[in-house]
């Protein structure tokens, strides 16, 4: 894998800043200002992406702020300009979802993933912009999707992993009735501060603790647990050298105001003496590709790409990492071409490390 590639597989939209939420653990700058994208932008966005979904499939991913805040018929003349052959995700934090944001799901062929954090008593970090738990809007939300037969995905944002508590998380988004799970340990970055350094074997125990009870029931694509095993079999295969993409996806974000931030959309909004703000341009005045394509040139980014070769170098993890996130690095390091951070080590060191602990204890004893 080596330096980033021209096109992406998929894109990230901000229809708004503005979220109705005010979550502790948020990296959101401006989540109490409704800053809304013009459909100048989409249509921009949508120019670029034409010839790219063209050839396969290809995602735009609505993401805020909380992007249901935008509204309904402003979401949809935002997505107005992309072609039927574009799949549309949105990522949300459900409160807002009635039949009526239903039947624009159905209509629009919208594939939903709503953030929840697992049982009432872990959902205390989520809550209103009155200080007041979102966690009963959040099940309201997701009952109308289920009333209305619509699949879902769950994100969940774990602060404290520790096992013990795996297992109940696991039964709880059974119950839920998602059918993927991702499954993020807290981050420091943004504007939330808060450390994310945990004990090495708790969280490792959390993630073998969190294998077991997926074995037992497999019903619910775990994002994290199928990628290290798949990681794993890649190894004893001898095939682990063609797992990772040739080159990076851009992954571009893309700002309410046009702006594009590749690789990392929580670098979004930011700004930095030395890095500027973080953007590669925007698609108000320049095309998307011409963009992507000289987005190895944004200083910020060369920077990581030297991080990530100091990576391949050092990490006997990258085969399965691949370097890591931009925005863990900056915020955790507050450079780009550093090695190890706690992310990494919470979400992949620990998290392979946790799957190895579970095969260690259920393999069957030497005939
Ligand atoms: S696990 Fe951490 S140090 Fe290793 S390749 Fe990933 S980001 Fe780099």
């Amino acid at each position: 894998m080596q330096g980033v590639a021209p096109v992406p597989s998929y894109v990230v939209m901000q229809p708004t800043t503005l979220c109705n939420l005010d979550c502790v653990y948020c990296y959101l700058p401006f989540r109490a200002v409704d800053r809304r994208m013009p459909v100048a932008v989409a249509e921009a966005v949508a120019a670029a992406v034409g010839p790219w979904a063209a050839t396969g499939r290809f995602s735009v991913v609505w993401h805020g702020g909380e992007p249901l805040a935008a509204g309904r018929e402003h979401l949809a003349a935002l997505m107005a300009p992309f072609g039927p052959q574009v799949e549309h995700h949105v990522q949300t934090n459900a409160t807002l979802i009635d039949d009526a944001w239903c039947a624009f799901f159905v209509e629009h062929g919208m594939r939903v993933s709503v953030s929840v954090d697992g049982p009432r008593e872990r959902n205390g970090d989520r809550v209103t912009r009155a200080g007041q738990p979102a966690y009963d809007r959040i099940v309201r939300g997701v009952a109308a999707l289920r009333r209305h037969g619509l699949p879902f995905s769950a994100l969940a944002v774990v602060s404290r992993p520790a096992p013990g508590y795996a297992t109940d998380l696991y039964d709880y988004f059974l119950d839920l009735g998602c059918d993927v799970l991702g499954v993020n340990i807290e981050e420091t970055e943004g504007v939330n501060t808060r450390g994310n350094a945990h004990d090495a074997a708790t969280v490792t125990a959390f993630w073998a603790e969190l294998v077991a009870a997926w074995r037992r029931a497999p019903r619910i694509h775990l994002r994290e647990v199928e990628w290290s095993l798949r990681y794993a079999a890649a190894v004893l295969d001898g095939a682990a050298d063609d797992l990772l993409p040739r080159q990076l996806d851009p992954i571009p974000t893309i700002g309410h105001d046009g702006s594009v931030t590749v690789l990392s959309p929580e670098l979004a909004g930011f700004t930095h003496p030395r890095y500027g703000d973080f953007s590669s341009g925007n698609v108000l005045a320049t095309p998307l590709a011409e963009i992507l394509a000289g987005a190895a040139g944004t200083p910020w980014v060369g920077e990581f790409l030297a991080g990530v070769e100091a990576c391949r170098s050092s990490c006997p993890y990258f085969g399965f990492c691949g370097g890591g996130h931009a925005a863990n690095r900056y915020f955790e390091l507050g450079r780009f071409d550093g090695t190890e951070t706690e992310h990494c080590r919470n979400s992949k060191i620990r998290l392979l490390e946790g799957v190895l602990e579970h095969a260690r204890d259920h393999e069957s004893p030497a005939a």
